[in-house]
């Protein structure tokens, strides 16, 4: 009994959200098509997400290799796609290659490095995001705007990688208006990137919005929205 309602609400708030998505997109004159719903079942038990698999999720998103590869494993007859979202070090890189169709946090020479080798292993093209430190906070990951052109041009380079766009956290604000700046920054720097045409490198993706300025993401440009809240509760 208390699985079934559980599983209806949770139902309930996947629907809820991508129509808010789809809204936030029309209200923008964006195809509601060019945004995808990366639903983050970090710290969820794999029956939750196994719910919103059936529930009709088709991206998760997971930040911890180790609790990643129990659900991966467990899930593996959905046919639904897996991105990392989380800090990856360079040691875990082979297991990440292994498990995700996407890395969107990538943001070191070193770590692209080690990921092209792991991904030759296996013989795979690793698609990746470059995470970009949009607000300079010194407690957050990623490349500074300045250094991500250079970067990028190094990693494009190599041959089982394919860099496919940006992925930015800006601070936390109450009001989710005042994030739109960091957005709107790392579409400039995208699209700024993208007319340097460089070779291997497509800068289709913009990986920017959580539960609580998703809607502000897709107004200056989201492809990918990351939401776990909203969609699983608030997390332990
Ligand atoms: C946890 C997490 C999210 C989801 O955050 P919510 O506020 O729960 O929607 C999105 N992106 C990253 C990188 C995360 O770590």
């Amino acid at each position: 009994m208390l699985q079934n309602m559980e599983s209806e609400v949770l139902k309930k708030r996947l629907s809820n959200v991508k129509e808010r998505i789809k809204k936030a997109a029309i209200d923008c004159g964006r195809d509601p098509d060019t945004v995808r719903l990366v639903a983050v079942s970090k710290t969820m038990p794999k029956d939750r997400v196994r719910e919103a698999i059936k529930a009709g999720a088709d991206i998760l998103g997971e930040n911890y290799i180790q609790e990643a590869r129990d659900k991966i494993n467990a899930l593996s007859s959905y046919p639904v796609s897996w991105h990392f979202i989380g800090h990856l070090q360079s040691n875990k890189a082979k297991y990440a290659v292994k498990l995700f169709d996407m890395i969107h946090t990538v943001d070191s020479l070193k770590l692209a490095k080690e990921l092209n080798k792991q991904a030759k292993k296996i013989n795979k093209i690793q698609k990746i995001l470059i995470q970009v430190n949009i607000s300079m906070e010194s407690t957050k990951s990623g490349v500074h705007e300045e250094d991500a052109q250079k970067l990028i041009k190094e990693i494009s380079l190599f041959e089982n990688i394919l860099i496919k766009g940006l992925m930015t956290m800006p601070p936390f604000f109450n009001n989710p208006e005042e994030a739109g700046p960091y957005f709107s920054a790392l579409r400039a720097l995208r699209d700024n990137i993208r007319d340097k045409a460089i070779k291997n490198v497509n800068m289709q993706e913009l990986s920017m919005g959580m539960t609580g300025d998703f809607e502000v993401a897709i107004k200056e440009g989201a492809t990918l929205v990351r939401i776990g809240t909203a969609i699983f509760g608030e997390r332990n």
